[in-house]
């Protein structure tokens, strides 16, 4: 029986809707918590900033006593950053530094460019400051008690730092996805051996292990599995009992010696999808025990592409993410004519020009990995569709996908 073809956002439905996130946490120190996903909303114990302060080197004053632009006022104290000053007496000024508390009675602050020596002990203030000019007021930033981070927020570098701004040591995360990897193929030789003839070297395995640590997951990699039912099976067996999922390249096609498809369905259950993609087309999704399945096609670019398409969303959300964001698209324009339409969604590997335009790849072939070196992302192409130059298409780059 033929495999039912589905649409890209058809398969895309059928996997996020599947995905259960993982249900263990565990706390983990804020500066290791890089890529891990929250389990817990995180609220503001403090108001950023915690106080009144200053943004400029320069003098704490009240607005009102420098009205003139050009007012003499003592020189009562200095306010170094860490430090907390005496309040300020009417008509005197503070000496002040970026990130010191403005002393009670301050209103404003005056850059030093904006001030001269005024004799011992005295400055001239060459500027009438508005109320609040250069203060960073208190809360500005984050108000005690709000959510300054969802459950659900996967954590990078900028949600680390604002963590740690209101003083968050440890963090509340999602224990971190198993995923157990293997490779089909009596071709398949790994690097460092020598190939011999009608053997090709395992680039899938890189490929793919590169990018599951991207995304913060545990691998086990099995290795290379020779193409017979009973080694698929055996290793379907092991990897299923201590992983969340198992990835595999390779052996979905369905000839004589693709044996992914049997052996998923005498350990577990599976869907095989014919996806109208290009490159991809072949991809099995199911289920092993507690462990899902997913089975990329063992051509290089269509193994890849497929990963970031549909590994992807679906890792995020086991993960636990709230909502996983969709690459982020953009129309661009066509420096190349692609004059021949192809019925299923095309995957184009193309590079960013100096003209503000894309190039394509020369050889699409879904076993040419110079195109996913040489592009600096994908244009999604939709079926029967041509493309002319100047025309504007839909272009992800690689970046948006790796996050
Ligand atoms: P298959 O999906 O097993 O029919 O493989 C399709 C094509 O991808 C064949 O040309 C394989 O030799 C190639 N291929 C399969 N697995 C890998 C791999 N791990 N690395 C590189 N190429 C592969
Ligand atoms: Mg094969």
């Amino acid at each position: 029986m033929k495999p039912p073809m589905l649409t890209v956002a058809e398969a895309l439905a059928v996997l996020c809707a599947a995905a259960r996130p993982v249900a263990e946490t565990e706390w983990v120190p804020t500066l290791e918590a890089n890529g891990r996903v929250l389990a817990e909303d995180q609220l503001a114990g403090i108001d950023v900033p915690s106080a009144d302060n200053t943004q400029m080197d320069g003098y704490a004053v009240r607005a009102a006593d420098c009205a003139s632009g050009a007012a003499v006022l003592p020189v009562s104290q200095r306010i170094p950053a860490g430090h907390v000053g005496q309040p300020l007496q009417p008509g005197t000024a503070a000496r002040i530094f970026t990130g010191a508390m403005l002393p009670a009675g301050a209103d404003a602050v005056v850059m030093q460019e904006q001030t001269a020596p005024a004799g011992e002990g005295s400055v001239m203030i060459q500027h009438a400051p508005r109320v609040g000019e250069w203060v960073r007021r208190v809360g500005e930033d984050v108000r005690a008690g709000s959510v300054i981070l969802p459950a659900g927020t996967r954590l990078r570098a900028q949600e680390l730092g604002l963590a740690a701004s209101v003083g968050l040591a440890r963090l509340p995360v999602k224990r971190r996805l198993r995923v157990a990897v293997f490779f089909t193929g009596d071709e398949l030789t790994m690097p460092g051996e020598p190939l011999a003839p009608g053997a090709i070297y395992n680039s899938n395995r890189f490929t793919l292990r590169a990018l599951l640590e991207n995304f913060g997951t545990v691998i086990t990699d099995f290795g290379i599995v020779p193409d017979s039912l009973e080694a698929t099976r055996n290793t379907l067996r092991e990897a299923a009992a201590s992983h969340d999922l198992i990835i595999t390249s390779g052996g979905v096609s369905v000839g004589e010696e693709d044996h992914v498809k049997p052996a998923v369905e005498a350990e577990g259950k599976l869907n095989l999808w014919q996806i109208a993609m290009k490159p991809g087309k072949p991809l099995a999704f199911g289920e092993v025990g507690q462990a899902f399945f997913i089975g990329l096609p063992g051509n290089p670019v269509s193994s890849f592409v497929t990963f970031l398409l549909f590994v992807r969303p679906f890792l995020l959300q086991l993960q636990g993410v709230a909502q996983a964001r969709a690459p982020l698209s953009f129309p661009m324009r066509a420096d190349f004519d692609w004059p021949k339409a192809d019925r299923r969604n095309e995957f184009l590997r193309a590079r960013i020009n100096a003209a503000g335009g894309l190039d394509l790849f020369k050889n699409q072939g879904s076993a040419v990995l110079t195109s996913t070196v040489w592009g600096d992302g994908l244009i999604d192409n939709p079926p029967g569709q041509t493309i002319r130059a100047g025309e504007l298409v839909r272009f992800t780059p690689f970046s948006e996908y790796l996050q």
